[in-house]
């Protein structure tokens, strides 16, 4: 895919993401790694919906704005995850309502904020570690998501939203749908008395995985 393809392909799973109520306003920011030394990350301030493919911030990987115009305050705490992790090719950040929702729960499990009880959650995304909450651009979010990019492939901000990574930019936005509605599962059960998978189920679809 050439950088102009790579961006045409960002502004449209935006839109598409924007268009099926992932995230309204300004919030939410998506990435992705275009080489070893510089990510493509969406602007300050803008609406998912209405992105332009030649706005799009590229920056290296200390932060240095190469092209395009000033990139989302929260593309630190993507840089400091692309840093950790050379597996992680792309980042979606959303707000999204199940998965913020969940975020905003006291006595959250913070190695995973959600047990297996669908196979396409353990396939696509496998457990939700729980970040402490900080002020959105605090650069202890930043801290945290470098510290443990490895640990996992998605991440819980406590009381904000969700960091969800993928091995390409459509592979992202797709663990991020599977994991919202996954906590949309998680709240229409509460209350329910659920069948978890048990370990030797988890374990069975993780070895078939690789
Ligand atoms: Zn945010």
């Amino acid at each position: 895919m050439t950088e102009q393809e790579q961006k045409i392909e960002m502004v449209n799973l935006a839109r598409s993401l924007f268009e099926r109520g992932y995230t309204v306003g300004g919030a939410g920011n998506l990435s992705v790694r275009l080489d070893e030394n510089r990510i493509l990350v969406t602007p300050t301030g803008s609406s998912l919906g209405r992105l332009q493919a030649e706005s799009l911030s590229v920056l290296d990987m200390e932060g240095n704005v190469l092209e395009g115009d000033k990139p989302s305050k929260e593309s630190i705490f993507h840089l400091a995850m692309y840093r950790k992790n050379p597996n992680c090719k792309a980042i979606v950040h959303l707000h999204s309502t199940y998965l913020t929702a969940l975020s905003c729960l006291e006595n959250l499990d913070t190695d995973s904020a959600m047990k297996a009880f669908t196979p396409y959650y353990v396939m696509r995304v496998g457990k939700l570690p729980v970040i402490p909450y900080y002020r959105p651009g605090d650069s202890n979010i930043a801290r945290e998501l470098g510290e443990r990019a490895l640990d996992g492939k998605a991440f819980l901000l406590a009381n904000h939203g969700v960091v969800v990574t993928g091995s390409d930019l459509v592979d992202a936005v797709d663990n991020t749908e599977e994991l919202e509605e996954t906590a949309k599962l998680h709240f229409i059960l509460q209350g329910q008395k659920v069948r978890y998978l048990t370990d030797d189920e988890v374990n069975d679809l993780k070895n078939r995985g690789k």
